[in-house]
């Protein structure tokens, strides 16, 4: 077989876009294609597979392979070598394949005589579409240049694929983005939402793989670079004085841009015959499939980030920016790689879903989807690479799955769920007036926690007394420069006036951990959850609290004020902390600003240390906020953010329960009020074994006050409370089953 030049290689993609080019249904233009390249090649074989479903590739086509064997023969994704190359995303050249591991002898195709076998993948952006084969009787391994030719046409199959070029009979060769698909991912924040895609970064097509002079595809790929290097610098210069982590990203991006190994392959694969912006997106493949098989979390990001730069890249090729002019579908769920809380804050209430492929729990986007009450499902692998803007998409936070293009059965069950959810909120609303007293006369306070203005509306319609969790941390996560005193004021002020009278406790600044501010210079830390975060950035750096107790005080101008600070370890700093509250409010009288006519200073329970604190220290602080997500994690150990573990031990579980009842036993002793701030709050059943305990004031999401207070009027805490105690003295770890068996005979 001879050297291929570049030249015969340009004249097989030429081929190859006449061929496509001329009307024919699918098979007919496959069967033409592995004609072609078998007689380019001089091969005696070519074939092409295709993926029928996630899991098989299916041989559609092939030039002296037996015809018979053509959507019969099939594998598993890993199964043989085609299989293998499927899997691995990557090439399999050898000169004797029955000799390679994996080899499987297909007797239907009567391939055992061909002892050379060159297989690539053909994939999109890291979409798997099918494998591309070439075998030859003559044992020699291909040479450099014809894989490389090869996976340049295999390239050019990837786009005519998308563009749906071999749609026609058969599972196999049925237009892509078409079939339902389900994600598993994670749940983010629950609740059910149906709708349709809606793409934050819409996918970039091409039309024009194959490029007719490279002279002028090598202009516009490198005039394309020159002006993205221009905009890399301008970004830089615009990002002067925020975070390292993105400082890093940046110059990863310059980096990249500037990179000759990058743009020399382009130009290699322009040379081959392709388009600028097929070049490109050839090498956003490859980096693509590298991805998934690269466990290094650095190198991970630095592929997200070439990747990113390569998307800039083809929609300055393409002409394709961001914004499509694309109408934003009828109910919008977004879908999106990841999204920052700014971002998602500007679409608001407007979306009905989102869906993410990365993102964490405690991520800001997440928190944000949560102050806005949509659904939000993250970890949904590959599903930007799936979706269409338009598709049809059910989200289902609970579960953290999301159906797309659904099957009707899918969306009519779907649709059940939702209805009966919306038929218990609107029995929930009928509620909304009424008190949380339990059947033995106990009533619970039902408080909402917030981060947004926009969720002062939930006070009025969910019927919270109050604002048990101001999480203030919202207004510094979603600006890139720290908040002027008078916003925040202004903001604050705002809530106060939403609130109509009703008590608003705002938590200072929360920030640390898994909460980076992106203008704060990030400090590695080994573990942050455990490291400088929360209330311990606010006295050792004490500038921007004090700037924001000024803002409290200003706001609540003549108004009662709550205030209490998140994550206090030991007494001394809550102290220390509500030492400069009160310095603050020296401070205001002498510039003569008025004063809040009432001022409550509180401290959130959430590392088991406070628990032991000395009296002294429950006679000091006006009220304890249970921090629920923070105390479980440090109690069990256990990672609130870390998927393995993080739903490993129960709240249900006696220990946990105990050490509550201690907290309330503290709390009691010393008259101190006690509430719990954290999610558990929200979920009825852990609800009712919290107030069973002996706690009086609950704070949760605003969807859940009606669930919570339907379960808590229809039953008696003090039967409860003995059926816990009895559970606690027995063998049992976990009091849930039993909590479970009561309720079902009660009448709830
Ligand atoms: C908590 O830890 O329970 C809490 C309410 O605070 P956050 O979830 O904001 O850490
Ligand atoms: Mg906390």
């Amino acid at each position: 077989m001879p050297e291929r030049s570049e030249s015969e290689s340009r004249k097989l993609l030429r081929r190859l876009r006449d061929t496509l080019a001329e009307p024919g249904a699918g098979q007919e233009r496959l069967d033409r294609i592995t004609h072609l390249i078998a007689d380019s090649m001089q091969t005696q074989v070519c074939s092409i597979y295709l993926f029928r479903d996630d899991d098989t590739l299916e041989l559609c086509a092939t030039e002296g392979l037996k015809k018979e064997s053509v959507h019969k023969t099939r594998m598993r994704l890993g199964e043989g070598l085609v299989g293998r190359v499927a899997k691995s995303s990557t090439p399999i050249n050898t000169g004797n394949a029955p000799a390679e591991k994996g080899f499987r002898y297909m007797p239907e195709t009567g391939e055992e005589i061909y002892s050379s076998f060159l297989g690539v993948p053909i994939q999109r952006l890291g979409e798997k579409l099918g494998v591309l084969v070439v075998q030859s009787k003559d044992a020699r391994q291909f040479s450099d240049d014809e894989v490389y030719a090869i996976e340049v046409v295999a390239m050019v199959l990837a786009e005519m694929t998308e563009l749906g070029a071999f749609v026609g009979e058969g599972e196999a060769l049925s237009a892509l983005h078409t079939h339902p698909a389900m994600f598993r991912g994670t749940t983010g924040q629950e609740g059910t939402a149906e709708g349709h895609v809606w793409l934050h970064e819409p996918r970039v097509v091409i039309t024009n793989p194959v490029g007719d002079d490279p002279d002028v595809e090598r202009k516009r790929l490198n005039e394309a670079v020159s002006q993205l290097r221009v905009s890399v610098d301008d970004m830089i210069s615009l990002a002067d004085g925020q975070g390292a982590e993105q400082r890093e990203v940046l110059e990863a991006y310059r980096m990249f841009a500037h990179s000759r190994g990058w743009i020399r392959r382009m130009e290699e694969d322009i040379g081959r015959g392709l388009s600028a912006e097929a070049a490109v997106e050839k090498e956003q493949s490859t980096a693509r499939a590298r991805l998934e098989t690269v466990p290094d979390a650095y190198l991970r990001d630095r592929l997200h980030d070439l990747d990113d730069l390569s998307n800039r890249l083809l929609r300055r090729l393409t002409g394709q920016g961001t914004d499509t002019g694309a109408e934003m579908p009828q109910d919008p769920i977004l879908v999106a790689r990841n999204i920052g809380p700014a971002e998602l804050l500007d679409y608001g209430r407007r979306l009905k879903g989102v869906v993410l492929e990365e993102g964490s729990v405690g991520s800001h986007a997440a928190v944000v989807a949560r102050a806005l009450a949509i659904p939000l499902v993250i970890h949904a692998e590959r599903i930007t690479t799936e979706a269409l803007n338009g598709d049809a998409i059910l989200v289902d936070g609970d579960q953290g799955i999301v159906h797309l293009r659904p099957e009707e059965t899918v969306s009519a069950a779907f649709r059940d769920k939702i209805a009966m959810q919306a038929a218990a909120q609107s029995r929930y609303a009928s509620l909304r007036d009424l008190p949380a007293t339990a059947l033995c006369g106990t009533t619970i306070a039902l408080h909402m926690n917030a981060g947004l203005m926009a969720d002062l509306p939930s006070l009025v319609g969910s019927g919270a007394e109050g604002v048990g969790l101001f999480r203030t941390e919202l207004q510094f996560l979603i600006r890139n420069h720290v908040p002027k005193r008078s916003e925040l004021a202004s903001i604050y002020s705002g809530v106060l006036d939403a609130a109509k009278g009703k008590r608003v406790a705002f938590r200072t600044l929360d920030i640390g951990s898994d909460k980076v501010l992106p203008y704060m210079k990030r400090v590695e830390e080994p573990n942050p959850a455990m490291g400088w975060r929360a209330i311990r950035v606010g006295l050792d750096k004490p500038g921007v609290m004090r700037m924001q107790l000024q803002a409290l005080l200003r706001a609540a101008n003549g108004r009662s004020l709550t205030l209490m600070f998140p994550f206090i370890t030991e007494y001394s700093e809550f102290r220390v902390a509500r030492q400069m509250v009160l310095d603050e409010v020296e401070r205001e009288k002498r510039l003569g600003h008025v004063l809040p006519s009432a001022l409550e200073i509180g401290a959130m329970l959430e590392t088991p240390s406070l628990a032991y604190a000395p009296d002294a220290f429950f006679r000091a602080v006006d009220f304890i906020s249970i921090g629920g997500n923070d105390l479980k994690q440090f109690f069990f150990a256990a990672d609130r953010e870390n998927e393995q573990v993080r739903r490993r031990y129960d709240v249900l579980n006696g220990s946990f329960l105990r050490f509550i009842q201690h907290i309330v036993g503290r709390c009691a002793e010393n008259g101190t009020p006690l509430s719990f701030c954290g999610e558990d709050a929200g979920r009825p059943v852990e609800a009712i074994c919290l107030a069973a305990l002996g706690l009086r004031t609950l704070s949760m999401r605003p969807a859940s006050i009606g669930p919570v207070k339907h379960l808590i009027r229809r039953i008696d805490l003090t039967a409860l409370r003995a059926l816990i105690e009895a559970e606690c003295q027995a063998d049992h770890a976990n009091v849930r089953p039993a909590v479970m068996d009561w309720l079902a005979t009660q009448d709830v």
